[in-house]
């Protein structure tokens, strides 16, 4: 079926014995698989953290001389030998999921198109923003590890997302670069001969071309197209440069290339896909071009669009209109006036696919377009499914809000992925070696009751000091190689303590999720920092857009709190959160802080990977904590109310969170049991939100729900297959 070829073009030279490191290189498996990454970084550790955990570079890099040295380590060769084995059994794909469940099994056959803006995959990746991306990345790798045959397509952003600098007073300055994909687990895709592979788009007055290359996520292929080539004029080869662009006519030519260019580069490397999912609306296009191969066949419009809708899934993410994706429609004829002949339809009849009506005029939704030309359709967590009902009632009006035809699958995390290397051994002795593929089963987390407090706590502890001590270094190093004020550098950690109650806030700094609710009343804040014998510290960390202004404002917000000398260096930011300090701090912090403004966060999935390492939630009941909270897992800010007056609703629900810090969560931290000297009630809730939350909302649970209710459901319209 396969059209196209790749190949690890020899950039190393590696000891016979372990030249298979080559390969692990160009596997993303090995960012998933607990004890993978130490086949690098016992090499030599400096040097795999100057390349930031980057395979590719680190195999260049490294010195001849470490490399022999291990080849002569029988540790190492040990270890060597016994992680190949389970990549080599991993990728046979032997008894997955896929192919032992019943109904699965019978009905996926060919793959599944995954269409995204973003893959989080791995901090060496730049190429995501927040929580969507991440998402993305965490699906395709649980498809991967279900043996769920699944094609993803995005872009390979040049200059990837910015790298975040904090200056002295607070103001986010975004630094960019240009990723040297050489440098990276990327592949280039060639055709038969030995040309790099490239599809093109027709944009207005000329084409643009993009180029394909592949990254490797355990069985299954990611996609990603980039538009630098020489063909192309040079404001061109910059349209795949960044993700979000403002700029709307930069915007729908991207999404132009991920919608259309992306079935088009399917085509070309040879996939027919039974089923596409496209997670948000930015690749909605994508079902026009699929109607347009139809009508080219010979097909009218309507029963092509008829049959697309069937086979097409479409995740929606945003759940206030604001945050929709959507153009004018003077961008549209602009951009499409060619296209809708192809299609065999008029400017009316095309634009009516996706008109929006709003009091300051007519607009093409990206949003509307994908609920039109999906069969199925999915908000990511049962109150976001309410609002996505309530929020596009208008396309169905003569429904019901209840009726509305959007349903909802709770998003999940990927456990391999967010899970730390130590609790992965521990679990695995007590819940069993494989619990990592039964990760969404409640009676296997059940066992976590057998593990005695001493152990868990004595990993607990280990993993906060391991956070602290990676804070502290970095601050020396910002103190050693920049030019940073001295507060700088207790602002971002140098006197945190390892063995106070630490609280994590960490995600995008977009105004809704009000990082300052915390400082809303700062003398109560800072009486509880540093209350004697029972402190608190806080660490924050999280980007804005660089379009955001007040996200940026917030970010000036908290770090000027965290400058104050009265805080006593317990207030932390740290600088440019990503997927590297999020591991770091859902995995060593004691209580992951989350506190949007109701309905706003859709789902939120950090505090899912928190919960997975032992911390407990503390958050407002929005998105997936208002299913994942049962009274003793964790605790919740404010109750079910919502107040229309945003005022009255921060002023509630920062009372709210000062009087369970006060009252509950802090002395529950420092009570200690006599017998053993161990925090005896804090651990039994917390084995209560590992038993609770870990199976529900494992990304595991999450891809099965997809499967079973979404991808067979659209598969089973075989008969009406497009274009065979
Ligand atoms: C998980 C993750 C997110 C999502 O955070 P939320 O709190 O769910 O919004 C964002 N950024 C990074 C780097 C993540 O790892």
């Amino acid at each position: 079926m396969e059209t196209y070829r790749t190949e690890i073009r020899n950039h190393f030279s590696l000891p016979r014995r372990i030249k298979r490191l080559g390969e692990l290189a160009y596997n993303l498996w090995w960012t998933w698989y607990p004890d993978a990454e130490r086949l690098f970084r016992f090499i030599d550790q400096e040097t795999w953290e100057q390349v930031y955990h980057n395979p590719v570079k680190f195999l260049r890099q490294v010195e001849r001389a470490r490399l022999n040295a291990v080849t002569y380590d029988l540790y190492y060769l040990d270890l060597y030998d016994h992680i190949f084995k389970e990549f080599d059994e991993y990728m046979k794909g032997e008894n997955t999921w896929s192919s032992i469940d019943e109904t699965a099994s019978k009905f996926v056959k060919l793959p599944i198109a995954y269409l995204s803006t973003e893959f989080g995959l791995h901090e060496t990746l730049p190429i995501y923003a927040g929580g969507l991306g991440v998402l993305s990345g965490d699906h395709i790798k649980e498809a991967s590890d279900l043996g769920l045959p699944l094609v993803a397509i995005g872009f390979l952003y040049t200059r990837g997302y910015f790298t975040q600098h904090i200056t002295e007073d607070g103001w986010q300055e975004a630094r960019n670069f240009h990723l040297d994909f050489n440098d990276l687990p990327v592949l280039p895709v060639f055709g038969q001969d030995s040309e790099q592979l490239n599809i093109s788009v027709d944009l207005p007055g000329r084409e643009v071309l993009a180029q394909l290359w592949k990254i490797q996520v355990g069985r299954n292929p990611l996609f990603l197209l980039d538009t630098d080539v020489e063909e192309n004029a040079p404001a061109d080869r910059e349209l795949t440069s960044k993700l979000y662009i403002s700029d709307l006519e930069l915007r729908i030519s991207q999404e132009i290339i991920l919608g259309i260019g992306g079935v088009r580069a399917l085509r070309m490397l040879g996939y027919n896909p039974q089923v596409w999912h496209m997670n948000e609306g930015h690749s909605a296009f994508q079902t026009l071009e699929r109607a347009r191969e139809m009508v080219a066949s010979g097909i009218v419009f309507e029963e092509a669009l008829d049959k697309i809708k069937k086979t097409t899934i479409f995740t929606t993410h945003t759940p206030v209109p604001a945050g929709s994706d959507e153009f004018p429609l003077w961008l549209i004829d602009k951009y499409f006036s060619n296209y809708w002949t192809e299609l065999g339809l008029d400017r009316d009849a095309f634009i009516d696919l996706a008109r929006r009506k709003q009091p300051w005029g007519e607009l093409y939704s990206m949003p509307l377009l994908a609920f039109r030309t999906a069969e199925r359709r999915n908000g990511v967590s049962e109150l976001h499914g309410h609002v996505a009902r309530k929020i596009w009632h208008f396309i169905w009006s003569d429904l019901k809000e209840d009726d509305v035809p959007i349903t909802y699958i709770t998003n999940g995390i990927h456990s391999g992925t967010w899970i730390a290397r130590r609790l992965f051994h521990l679990y695995n002795g007590y819940l069993g070696m494989d619990w990592i593929e039964h990760a969404d089963d409640p009676e296997v987390w059940a066992k976590i009751e057998d593990i005695p407090d001493s152990e868990i706590w004595e990993i607990r502890r280990h993993l906060k000091r391991k956070l602290i001590a990676y804070m502290r270094d970095r601050a020396r190093k910002q103190w050693l190689n920049t030019t940073v004020h001295p507060v700088q550098v207790i602002a971002a950690g140098a006197l945190l303590d390892p063995y106070t109650l630490t609280i994590g806030f960490a995600r995008r700094f977009a105004t809704y999720k009000r990082a300052d609710l915390i400082l809303r009343d700062l003398d109560r804040l800072l009486g509880i920092l540093n209350q004697p014998n029972m402190p608190l510290q806080i660490i924050f960390a999280g980007k804005a857009h660089p379009a955001d202004e007040p996200g940026k404002l917030l970010i000036q917000e908290v770090y000027r709190a965290v400058k104050k000398a009265e805080n006593g260096g317990r207030l932390v930011f740290l600088e440019d959160y990503d997927m590297n300090l999020a591991r770091y701090l859902v995995q060593g912090v004691d209580v992951w802080l989350n506190t949007p403004r109701r309905p706003n966060e859709a789902s939120g999935t950090s505090g899912m990977k928190a919960a997975l390492n032992g911390a407990l939630n503390f958050s407002v009941l929005d998105g997936w904590w208002r299913e994942g909270f049962n009274g003793r897992n964790g605790w919740a800010i404010g109750d079910d109310t919502d107040y229309d007056d945003p005022q009255r609703q921060d002023e509630m629900d920062s009372q709210s969170l000062y009087d369970t810090l006060e009252n509950e969560i802090i002395p529950l931290y420092y009570n200690l049991r006599s017998s053993d000297n161990l925090p005896g009630e804090w651990i039994s809730r917390m084995k209560e939100s590992i038993r609770t939350l870990a199976p529900q909302f494992s990304m595991r649970r999450m891809v099965k729900e997809y499967t079973l209710d979404l991808y067979v459901p659209a598969m089973k319209h075989e008969k009406n297959r497009e274009l065979d």
